[in-house]
């Protein structure tokens, strides 16, 4: 996942952020469980569940293809247009990877169906 809630209660996301910056803990904005930061030399920078045992909407772990294109995605759409990185959808209780001008819930799908 890209996104969190740091110590204040504030959306972090790692695609506007720089690594240096993050400094604190930070927690799902789902399930409010504490995460771990990952930024290993494999898969790119990305926050991770402890235990995903009370998370109802994070399907860990996304492979580094998924941040990849979710991060190329975002970069793209937000040249022209307002996108959300797994912005939560009350009405669906869904989590998006991404959320284009309000309306249009992009779900990057890397493996056979
Ligand atoms: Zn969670």
């Amino acid at each position: 996942m890209l996104t969190a809630i740091d110590e204040n209660g504030q959306v972090v996301n790692l695609l506007e952020i720089e690594v240096k910056e993050l400094t604190g803990k930070y927690f799902c904005p789902s399930c409010k469980s504490e995460l771990f930061i990952k930024n290993g030399e494999i898969k790119m920078l990305h926050f991770a569940h402890k235990s995903l045992k009370a998370c109802d909407l994070w399907l860990e772990n996304e492979s580094e293809q998924h941040l990849g294109l979710k991060k190329a995605l975002y970069q793209w759409f937000k040249k022209t247009d307002k996108v959300e990185i797994e912005a939560y959808i009350p009405e669906f209780k869904q989590r998006p990877d991404l959320l284009v001008n309000d309306t249009i819930a992009i779900e990057i799908q890397c493996s056979h169906l």
